[in-house]
């Protein structure tokens, strides 16, 4: 299990006695996962979704020049 102490920065295996940070004694610790929390897909899906959106309006505003 790792610590990970969201204000100092601090990561170990360790905590104070209290569940306190041994660094700054914060209280702001998270824990379990090593890794900082990663960010979900939404951004790549937001500019799929934005990029589809120009394809329709582009292939839409051809179709009426065309028709
Ligand atoms: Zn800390």
């Amino acid at each position: 299990m790792i610590y990970t102490c969201k204000d100092c920065s601090y990561r170990g295996k360790s905590v104070g006695q209290d569940g306190s940070c041994p660094a700054c004694g914060s209280f702001a610790l998270s824990r379990g996962n090593s890794n900082p929390a990663v960010k979900p897909t939404s951004g790549k899906l937001r500019i799929i979704l934005l990029v589809g959106l120009w394809a329709y309006l582009i292939a839409l505003i051809i179709w009426k020049l065309n028709h």
